[in-house]
């Protein structure tokens, strides 16, 4: 190996030592350089080097004093997430969020903005750029490094599209990173909704999975999955893996407008659900939910979930319904990837709650190999705030701890 090599090889390494300590102090939140040593396996000497480094840049403080073993003393060490953070945003069909979110994972603002329905994918695209920029420039002694993006579709990686979106109309084939990064002096990450949902997982029980494999399912408006398989995001070739909405439940079914026919979304999703639902009440079937449904013209969230508590039967039949549908999905990626854990999440799950947690439950045990069942967790969405919008931030400053000085230095210049 020639020196050059060897300097290369050396920044690389020291790069992943830097990664890994920032991933340590986001988990342990207050650490000592002992215990910091001692979890990453590193060198004392490299932790204090790296600390330092770290606490010139100012992204990492010192705080307090913590005792050891033996009565030893030592100083704490934390993320300097009152003044360092990252912005994440997500992007519905009918509204947007953003949140402000510290490097290590605590959240400062949540804001959420309607979507006008007259507005052009563009007038939209700018009206959650400066709203995000607004509450970036707000804040006092905090300063964002980056912003992530999660986009409901999946994004092309190597294009600069979204290259495939249901329900959409208009975000087809726009130039999207170039859209969002303009006007922002800031980094920008793209992602799509559910990947940065299973991310935001990731991010959560990092500390707890044996090897790292996961599906986070997106039960909203559509049938989305994000997968992390050994600790990273799985893509596929053009970013589309994790369309678990568009695997097939019934080959002699309807055509979707994928291309594919009898696809999950076709059988299961909110949407589905609601126009179940709608389609009973029309036929006069007594329901807990018809009052409100024709005094307001709508079914809420809230109502739904109330329904399915009071045991409703028209809401409980078809909502019994999704969970079926559901299940045989979420079959179908266990047989496929094997993850340890299956998180459930979004509109369906907020409603279902444990109700549907042990439906599917029930359903995957009896339909899967026992030493799979055994060693699969299946569990709904933890995270208080929208995963979906955590997991936007959590991508950005993954991006930071990578590389911390170029985003510092960056910012400190403006
Ligand atoms: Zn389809």
């Amino acid at each position: 190996m020639n020196t050059e090599e060897k300097s290369i090889n050396q920044e690389k390494q020291q790069k992943i030592n830097r990664t890994l300590v920032l991933r340590l102090l986001r988990q342990e939140k207050l650490a000592s350089r002992a215990d910091i040593a001692k979890l990453s396996g590193l060198q004392r000497a490299t932790i204090t080097n790296i600390v330092k480094e770290l606490m010139d840049l100012g992204i990492v403080v010192e705080d307090g004093i913590l005792s050891g073993n033996k009565g030893r003393r030592s100083i704490g060490i934390r993320m300097n997430g009152g003044n360092f953070g990252v912005a994440g945003v997500m992007v519905t069909r009918e509204y947007f969020g953003v949140s402000l979110i510290g490097l290590s994972g605590e959240i400062h603002e949540t804001k959420y903005f309607k979507l006008e329905e007259t507005d052009s994918v563009y007038e939209s695209i700018q009206r959650i750029k400066k709203e995000t920029y607004h509450m970036m420039a707000a804040q006092k002694d905090f300063r964002t490094l980056a912003v992530g993006f999660a986009v409901p579709g999946p994004y092309k990686i190597d294009g600069d599209e979204i290259i495939f979106i249901t329900n959409l109309v208009g975000w087809d084939g726009i130039p999207i990173s170039s859209l969002l990064q303009e006007g922002f002096d800031v980094p920008i990450y793209i992602e799509n909704d559910a990947n940065a949902g299973a991310f935001a997982q990731l991010w959560n029980y990092e500390k707890t999975l044996a090897k790292k494999d996961m599906a986070y399912i997106v039960a909203g408006q559509g049938i989305g999955c994000g997968i992390i398989s050994n600790g990273v995001l799985l893509k596929g070739a053009l970013g589309i893996a994790g369309e678990i909405g568009h695997t097939t439940i019934d080959h002699c079914g309807p055509r979707c407008e994928c291309g594919n026919y009898g696809c999950l979304e076709m059988y299961c999703s909110m949407l589905v659900l609601k126009k179940n639902i709608r389609k009973r009440l029309k036929n006069g079937e007594n329901s807990y939910v018809r009052e409100e449904y024709e005094r307001t013209g709508n079914l809420s969230q809230q109502l739904l979930k109330e329904a399915i508590k009071k045991q409703d039967i028209v809401v409980k039949e078809e909502f019994d319904k999704m969970c079926e549908y559901l299940a045989v999905g979420i079959i179908n990626i266990i047989n496929q990837l094997n993850p340890e854990l299956v998180i459930i999440g979004d509109a369906l799950a907020e409603i279902g709650g444990e109700y549907m947690l042990n439906k599917i439950k029930k359903k995957i045990q009896n339909r899967v190999r026992p030493i799979i069942w055994e060693n699969l967790q299946v569990e709904l969405n933890e995270i208080p705030e929208n995963p979906i919008l955590v997991g936007a931030a959590a991508i950005a400053a993954q991006k930071i701890f990578e590389n911390p000085a170029e985003f510092i230095e960056g910012a400190t210049k403006k």
